[in-house]
């Protein structure tokens, strides 16, 4: 049986007014406390009843603690930095590009103040957004009009849509790709009304093959760079060159979709080629379109450029007012283009660039410079190393291309059977850190690439905190 003194749980009111709650309420609101003591009670009730809490368990600075603890968890930001150390550079799961302090000052304007978003101050008529970075980028792909909207995927709808709804798209097998999150060529042109004619084979399609599919119904030929995969050995692929003048001779627009598309040649910076937007439309591409935060280095947006009559085309689709950017993203790109008229600079100033550029021997030197202190804090059960790695641009940019980089490698010292736990283990933990470190696990260890680790201090401050279950 149960003791003869019912233990019972303090009143709702006796715990606001306790001493312990009140720095609670002044921090996190006298509401929120009251939910927070209310769920807190009603989970602890049954306990009480049943008799398997001790009086200790249920004072009012136990509460007040337990309360307080939950408030602050509720109030952490759900939307939190983290390291990136998996590798791959431009990682969409993590954000993709980091904008440059001039972006960043840009979004800050544009937060606080109001702006000339569709307001043309020589005039002081309305204006239209895509004018206010118009110029700049007419400039750096040499297009003769430009549209804007929310990403490439957008971009890729909405041009499908303007330009061949209810028509047939003429496509070749080898790009009918799947990006990720569900973006599928076939599906996206079903669902902007362009019957999809699949010409060609998976490795190879010729130009007869896209002659053979012209007829009365065709509205467009499309292009689409393959990104997250590469087709190698028995291969043929139509020249862009060679396709416009097909494409034009039978009165149809050629549109390139070019995923990361480049502004400039990435070669200049011993990066893997990539196909320039604005080499695109000098081989006759009608329109281009490409993301703002893939190797473009900017924020979330879909770019479209091309042929006049046809961005008029494009901006008057009344899916465009659905799709259109916000005045945050055009502020930041405005800026991240504005850094391009400089290519010079542009490694020093581009956060993805400069990434995607470090030195190997420096990422080593980084490395090797850490990894006596990872060692020391992880202890005799693990070997940290720092060894030459291989990253990836990410976002679909040279999917077969590996950046030569370093990591520290951590190996848990114990047999085969235990390995995966401990670096199950060894990840929780960093993940679990206040600014969480994402690594890899392959080849029975974990890969810390140190590429993107340029905030040293932050992420040393954190490591005595880290905890290792075994
Ligand atoms: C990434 C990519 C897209 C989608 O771009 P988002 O900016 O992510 O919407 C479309 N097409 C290709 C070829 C891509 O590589």
């Amino acid at each position: 049986m149960s003791s003869s003194v019912a233990l019972r749980l303090p009143s709702i009111d006796g715990l606001l007014r306790h001493p312990a709650c009140a720095p609670l309420a002044e921090r996190y609101g006298r509401d929120s406390l009251l939910t927070g003591l209310r769920q807190l009670l009603d989970e602890l009730r049954p306990g009480v009843l049943s008799g398997q809490l001790a009086a200790v368990e249920i004072g009012a600075e136990v509460l007040a603690g337990r309360v307080g603890e939950r408030l602050a968890q509720q109030q952490r930001s759900q939307v939190r930095r983290v390291f990136n150390l998996t590798g791959t550079v431009l990682h969409t799961n993590l954000g993709r590009a980091l904008l440059p302090d001039e972006a960043i000052e840009a979004v800050q304007m544009a937060a606080r103040y109001p702006l000339n978003l569709e307001f043309d101050l020589a005039s002081g008529k309305r204006g239209d957004r895509d004018d206010l970075i118009e110029g700049l980028i007419r400039e750096l792909t040499g297009a003769e009009a430009v549209t804007v909207v929310n990403n490439n995927a957008a971009a890729v709808l909405l041009t499908l849509n303007s330009l061949g709804a209810r028509k047939e798209g003429i496509i070749s097998r080898g790009e009918l790709i799947e990006i990720g999150g569900a973006f599928r060529i076939p599906d996206i042109m079903a669902r902007a009304g362009v019957r999809l004619h699949e010409v060609g084979t998976t490795n190879r399609t010729h130009a007869r093959d896209y002659e053979a599919a012209i007829s009365p119904r065709s509205g467009l030929i499309m292009r689409v760079h393959a990104s997250n995969y590469s087709i190698e050995g028995f291969t043929a692929r139509v020249p862009t060159a060679e396709l416009a003048e097909l494409a034009h001779a039978h009165g149809l627009p050629l549109l390139e979709d070019l995923g990361s598309g480049s502004l400039l040649d990435l070669t200049r910076w011993g990066l893997p080629a990539e196909p320039t937007v604005r080499q695109a439309l000098l081989d006759g591409a009608d329109i281009v379109t490409f993301s703002g935060d893939k190797l473009l280095g900017g924020p979330q947006a879909g770019l479209i450029v091309g042929r006049k009559e046809l961005i008029a085309k494009i901006k008057k689709n009344p899916l465009k007012r659905a799709l259109r950017v916000d005045k945050l993203t055009l502020a930041a790109l405005e800026a991240v283009l504005g850094l391009y008229r400089d290519p010079d600079r542009l490694a020093e100033r581009l956060p993805s660039l400069r990434l995607l550029t470090r030195p190997q021997a420096e990422i080593f030197a980084q490395a090797a410079r850490l990894q006596p202190l990872l060692a020391d804090v992880l202890g005799e059960v693990w070997q940290v190393s720092a060894v030459e790695a291989l990253g990836m641009i990410g976002s679909g940019s040279q999917p077969v291309a590996r950046l030569p980089s370093a990591a520290l490698c951590c190996r848990p010292q114990v047999s085969k059977r235990w390995r995966g736990r401990y670096l199950l283990n060894l990840e929780a933990a960093l993940r679990g850190l206040p600014v969480p470190v994402l690594g890899r696990i392959g080849d029975d260890a974990l890969w810390l690439d140190l590429r993107q680790l340029d905030d040293e201090p932050a992420w040393l401050a954190q490591l005595a905190q880290l905890q290792v279950d075994r």
